[in-house]
């Protein structure tokens, strides 16, 4: 959900508040019988294409068998590119996934960065309670959302208004940009596999069937839930294995 703020005194496109992500799925190729035939090529050669329709329920016994047995390399054979708006903060979490990612975002030196910035939704749990390694998120109070979300927009109206103030004064944007906070949105194509993403699913969302249970900050999740949901309409076999194998990827 986008809200609309009251206008800086910026020259520049008012400053705009965010709570929610976004993933679209621009280019893939990507199916559960990329799995199959990268898998069949072991026992059938190059007869594996043409065992692709005989029997779905072996079909979906094998993925089944090779998500249990950590046989990942015919996951790998597919592709999906995403295009994602989300913070940088979020960005500079999702990058630390090296393997099976292709990422590319936008430049804050050969663009004016737009004044697009990332505030906690209504539902976003906003208290930490515990130890490290042993937290649990709580709602706060109204008083705290409410003091969050004033110092949020407030500092980062006064940040873009240094940016354009800098711009202004003719200097380069990407010395400008040192102004700008990580809740800045920004947004970038990533490029993955059913491998990579299953092995970024596991660490980055949380989920009752996972073997091992991860804590990943509820941003980055927010986009791991959009990629499932699309991946999963693309190759539900492989899926529902991942699923019912712990969401450990193969
Ligand atoms: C909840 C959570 C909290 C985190 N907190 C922090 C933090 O406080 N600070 C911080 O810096 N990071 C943090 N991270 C990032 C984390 O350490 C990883 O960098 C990130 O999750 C990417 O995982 P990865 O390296 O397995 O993925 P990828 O980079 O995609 O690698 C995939 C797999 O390839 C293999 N691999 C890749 N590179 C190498 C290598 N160089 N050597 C050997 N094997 C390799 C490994 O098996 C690895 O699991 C956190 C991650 C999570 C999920």
């Amino acid at each position: 959900m986008s809200t609309q703020p009251p206008p800086t005194e910026s020259a520049a496109a008012p400053v705009r508040f965010r709570d929610d992500v976004g993933v679209e799925l621009v280019k893939h190729s990507a199916s559960d019988s990329d799995v199959l035939w990268a898998a069949r090529v072991s026992t059938a050669g190059e007869q594996s294409l043409e065992e692709l329709t005989k029997d779905p329920e072996r079909s979906r016994g094998l993925i089944n068998f090779l998500m249990r047995d950590r046989h990942g390399s015919p996951f790998e054979h597919n592709s999906m590119t995403f295009f994602v708006t989300a913070p940088i903060f979020v960005f500079r979490e999702f990058m630390r996934h090296r393997v099976g990612w292709s990422y590319n975002e936008e430049s804050g030196r050969y663009r004016e960065l737009q004044p697009v910035f990332y505030v906690p939704a209504a539902d976003r749990k906003l208290v930490q309670q515990g130890r490290p390694g042993k937290y649990e998120f709580v709602e706060g109070t109204p008083e705290q959302r409410k003091a969050a979300v004033a110092a949020m927009e407030e500092s980062y109206a006064q940040s873009y208004a240094a940016y354009q103030e800098m711009l202004a004064a003719g200097v380069a944007r990407e010395v400008a940009r040192a102004t700008l906070p990580v809740g800045l949105f920004s947004s970038m194509y990533a490029t993955c596999n059913a491998r990579s993403l299953m092995h970024f699913l596991g660490l980055r969302t949380q989920h009752e069937l996972a073997r091992v249970p991860s804590f990943p900050q509820r941003e980055i999740e927010m986009v791991g839930e959009k990629m499932e949901a699309i991946w999963a309409e693309l190759m539900p076999l492989t899926h529902a294995a991942f699923n019912a194998n712990g969401r450990v990827a193969p």
